[in-house]
């Protein structure tokens, strides 16, 4: 099979990591017979800088031709005053819109060799795998009308959130779905007490449960869950939500199960889908050649499963992942009590070889 693939690396450490993730494909392809096919192409301030255009023209057409689109992260302290049309992080979204990638998925996974990550007892994160389904192009982020007015000391600001029903009925469908194939349980989060927008999503996600009789649907305040996610994380399978409660809880989430460049995300819907990892651009780090790439890798590891169907090849990263760390391989954040640290290209070289090993 041919696997045609966008990468866009963006800024900071986003080359370090998707260079991994990269290695990471070329050795699946070789081991299972496929062909892989990479464009590479600018996004975010790596684009500003070369096009003066956080999505140029050529990386949108681009990744539309790709089967999937494998990006790193956007952004940075330097285009931070830039204007709102002119920030790398707008190029991220207006790809997301381009693409109409609706569903966000977010696995939050303890790895057992983990646990001592988590800012929480080993006794409470233990066993928590869960997926967050988050809503990606209407909500709050994209609601009109949006400004900013009024004489300073007075200003007014506003920011409009707005759902029409086909937008909650379509990603809660890919939720029920996706609840299938796993524990069968969906917790729906809204803030139904008091938004307009939470009691249309919960009556229409309360509709569509009805066609997935096998699935359970729990309904959640978005402040009630906030706290559930921290005292009994592992009781959660599937987690439904609106754009920005997904965006704050499933980093809630990440930061549950160890560090946030652990995290994976896939982002689908559209007829190309977009995976990345949750993390940003960390310039504190970037250039250090020490970011985490096993994020970028999992989201990797979600391309092969969503987009092209390759539930074996997919498996095969995610199992060389647990490998490297059940054998104790660490990057610095991960490193705990004096354990030494890897750099990204020797993390990146140790899933290599487990693939390698395991396809021998
Ligand atoms: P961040 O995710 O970049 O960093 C937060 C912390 O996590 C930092 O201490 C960083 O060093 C650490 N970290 C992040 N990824 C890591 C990795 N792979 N390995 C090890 N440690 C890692 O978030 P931030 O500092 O709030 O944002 C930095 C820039 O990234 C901003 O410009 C922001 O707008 C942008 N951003 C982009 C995306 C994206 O591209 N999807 C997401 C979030 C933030």
């Amino acid at each position: 099979m041919v696997l045609s693939t966008t990468v866009l690396a963006g800024d900071g450490v986003g080359p370090e990591v998707t260079d991994e993730a990269v290695r990471v494909l070329q050795k699946v392809a070789e081991v299972f017979g496929h062909e892989l096919k990479l464009v590479r192409k600018d996004v975010g301030g790596a684009a500003l800088r070369s096009a003066k255009d956080p999505l140029p023209t050529d990386t949108l057409q681009s990744c539309l031709n790709s089967g999937a689109v494998l990006l790193g992260a956007v952004g940075g302290p330097s285009f931070d005053e830039f204007p709102p049309h002119l920030r790398p992080e707008t190029g991220l979204l207006r790809l997301r819109r381009e693409l109409g990638v609706f569903a966000n998925l977010r696995p939050a996974i303890c790895f057992p060799a983990l646990e001592e990550c988590s800012p929480l007892k080993p006794e409470i994160i233990r066993g928590s795998d869960m997926l967050i389904v988050r809503e990606l192009l209407a909500g709050i982020y994209f609601g009109e009308p949006r400004s900013t007015q009024g004489p300073a000391g007075d200003r007014v600001a506003i920011d409009t959130m707005r759902y029409r029903e086909p937008e909650i009925e379509r990603v809660a469908r890919v939720a029920f779905e996706l609840a299938r194939n796993r524990r069968r349980i969906v917790t729906s989060v809204d803030k139904a007490n008091v938004l307009d927008c939470s009691r249309l999503w919960r009556e229409v996600t309360t509709r569509v449960s009805r066609d997935y009789p096998d699935v359970k649907l729990n309904h959640a305040y978005v402040d009630s869950m906030a706290m559930a996610l921290v005292a009994k994380p592992a009781d959660f399978d599937v987690v439904l939500t609106e754009n920005m409660f997904g965006d704050i809880l499933s980093d809630q989430a990440g930061g549950l199960v160890g560090s946030l460049g652990m995290l994976a995300s896939a982002s689908i819907g559209g007829p190309v889908g977009l995976y990345e990892p949750i993390h940003g651009s960390a310039p504190d780090i970037a250039g250090q050649g020490i970011a985490n790439p096993l994020g970028t890798i999992l989201s990797a590891a979600m391309m092969l499963r969503h987009s092209f169907k390759l539930k074996n090849e997919a498996h095969s990263i995610e199992a060389a992942v647990t490998e490297v760390l059940n054998a104790g391989h660490r990057t610095r954040d991960l490193a705990k009590g004096g354990k030494k640290a890897l750099s990204t290209r020797e993390m990146g070289s140790k899933v290599v070889e487990a693939i390698k090993k395991s396809a021998a």
